[in-house]
């Protein structure tokens, strides 16, 4: 099977939030209250109960007094995927062969540590500590099925199909360099830009920590094999968070 990606285009994006809400509906996650942050961006963040939120950028100008960007944020299926990578439990997170990155709740054991190999940030943990983000709806495009947000979308701005097609319509229409295109071997998540990436609050260069390639290549398959399992574990979550402080790293709701 040829992989398949989303291409987003931040350009006609009109904030409209129907692929927030549909990506919440789908996968019948819960409403969560909110408070007005400033901003008319909510929630601010990614939570564990929003797997693609809509960032809204305010950008002031001279001519118009200020501009608004909307942007996507979610998982961006990575080809070379640090999540993946730091993982120690087996099946946890796994690829689909539409190359999306998707979970298994039940294989999770809450550790945590995916969040801290994710370049994006994009792990989040829900009530029980288990992984919660976008899986490129892997139930639907397993059926033929467009990813809820994609089919949703009312203007074309998150368009789903094989993903060498989608970078080559983005090229077609002026977008020389398209964002994703051959960073971590390629990413599933596909941006075209008109203007910088860094406006809409991307990641530039997005790459893996150099101390999850090597726990990933010497101590992961240590654990796997049972020889000295926890103190590899032990070790992996000592370089991601450092040593034990009162405070635990969590990022519930
Ligand atoms: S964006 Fe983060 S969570 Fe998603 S596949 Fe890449 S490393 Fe994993
Ligand atoms: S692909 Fe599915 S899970 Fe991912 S953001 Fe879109 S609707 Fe949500
Ligand atoms: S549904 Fe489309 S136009 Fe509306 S916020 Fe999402 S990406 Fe933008």
């Amino acid at each position: 099977m040829t992989r398949k990606a989303l291409l987003i285009s931040p350009e006609i994006c009109i904030g409209c939030r129907g692929c927030q809400t549909a990506c919440k509906e789908w996968n019948q996650l819960d409403g969560v209250k909110t408070s007005n942050a400033g901003s008319f961006e909510n929630p601010p963040d990614l939570i564990p109960a929003l797997y693609n939120r809509i960032r809204y950028v305010e950008v002031p100008t001279e001519a118009e007094g200020q501009r608004w960007l909307f942007v996507s944020q979610r998982c961006m299926h990575c080809g070379d995927a640090g999540c993946m990578k730091i993982c120690p439990a087996p099946g946890a997170l796994y690829k689909t062969p539409e190359g999306a990155v998707a979970f298994s709740k039940e294989k999770c054991i809450g550790c945590k540590l995916c969040v801290t190999a994710c370049p994006f940030d994009v792990p989040r943990y829900d009530k029980d500590g288990k992984i919660s983000k976008c899986h490129l709806c892997s139930d639907r495009i397993s059926q033929g099925l467009p990813p809820a947000c994609a089919k949703v979308c009312p203007t074309g701005a998150i368009r789903y199909g094989e993903r060498d097609d989608l970078i080559a319509s983005a090229k077609k229409t002026g977008h020389e360099k398209v964002y994703g295109e051959m960073d971590l071997t390629g990413l599933g998540a596909l941006y075209a830009f008109k203007d910088a990436p860094r406006l809409y609050g991307m990641n530039e260069n997005p790459a893996i920590p150099e101390s999850v390639i090597f726990w990933n290549n010497i101590l992961k398959p240590l654990s796997y094999l049972g020889l000295g399992g926890a103190v590899a574990l032990a070790l992996i979550h000592y370089v991601a968070f450092g040593p034990k402080k009162n405070e635990e790293v969590t990022r519930d709701e």
